[in-house]
């Protein structure tokens, strides 16, 4: 019997995020990383050409997938995690606000689905429309995920046109962005390949969820060191003390 290659296991989440959101990027942050971010799918007509431009690229992404998607399309999701992409959980059904009993169904199905497919649990969550005070979310949150949001959003899902994505997308890009797309839109797909060298060209390196948590928290580290180095400096100097 044949069995399936072992996969990368998840990457770690720091535990400053258990359980919590992430939404803004830490004020100053200046690193040329951004995080992709990929919604509703698996979709076998558009997400394998969207993982094939990120391999082109070396771009690394995390998709947000819908547990009643992946039915028969387990490959896509195994494929994404052996190319070093993160699978996270968007729900079952992509309802707004289920009501608690089935809110636990809704990610307790998405769960196994996607261990089903790539052998492990997702680590982070993203809420359907980005409603952060559902039930969906606080089983999450009580879980200890971390509910993930974005700093810009695509906008595919409106639009529906590759040349809007590609600039909506390239005007949010800023360090330490987390950007919003959908991997289910023939627009998207088409636009993946130009942002993906735009974003190249302007020197950014494409990173994980999780990536991007360490990232943002090592930044946060570092200001709050920096402030209180200031901070002690000032009262030395307001008491006269002189530094050795
Ligand atoms: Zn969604």
């Amino acid at each position: 019997m044949l069995a399936w290659p072992a996969l990368p296991a998840p990457q770690k989440i720091p535990a400053s995020y258990r359980g919590k959101t992430m939404l803004n990027m830490p004020v100053g942050f200046t690193e040329k990383v951004i995080a992709l971010t990929f919604d509703d799918g698996p979709n076998p007509a558009t997400t394998p050409s969207i993982l094939s431009a990120l391999r082109r690229y070396r771009a690394k992404a995390t998709f947000y997938v819908v547990g009643g998607m992946v039915h028969n399309r387990e490959w896509i999701l195994r494929r994404a995690a052996a190319e070093g992409h993160q699978i996270g959980n968007h729900t079952f059904s992509h309802h707004a606000r289920p009501p608690m009993s089935r809110a636990i169904t809704e990610i307790a199905h998405t769960d196994a689905r996607i261990k089903g497919a790539v052998g492990y649990l997702p680590t982070t969550f993203r809420p359907p429309f980005g409603i952060l005070n559902s039930a969906t979310t606080a089983v999450e949150r009580s879980k200890g995920s971390p509910i993930v949001l974005w700093t810009g959003d695509s906008l595919d899902w409106k639009y529906k046109n590759a040349d809007m994505v590609y600039r909506r997308v390239m005007a949010n890009a800023h360090p330490g962005g987390v950007i919003l797309m959908h991997d289910i839109h023939p627009s998207t797909m088409q636009a993946v390949p130009r942002i993906l060298a735009s974003l190249s060209l302007r020197g950014y390196r494409c990173i994980t969820i999780p990536e991007m948590m360490v990232k943002w928290d090592e930044f946060s580290a570092k200001r709050a060191a920096t402030l209180k180095a200031k901070a002690a400096k000032a009262t030395m100097v307001a008491t006269n003390v002189r530094p050795k």
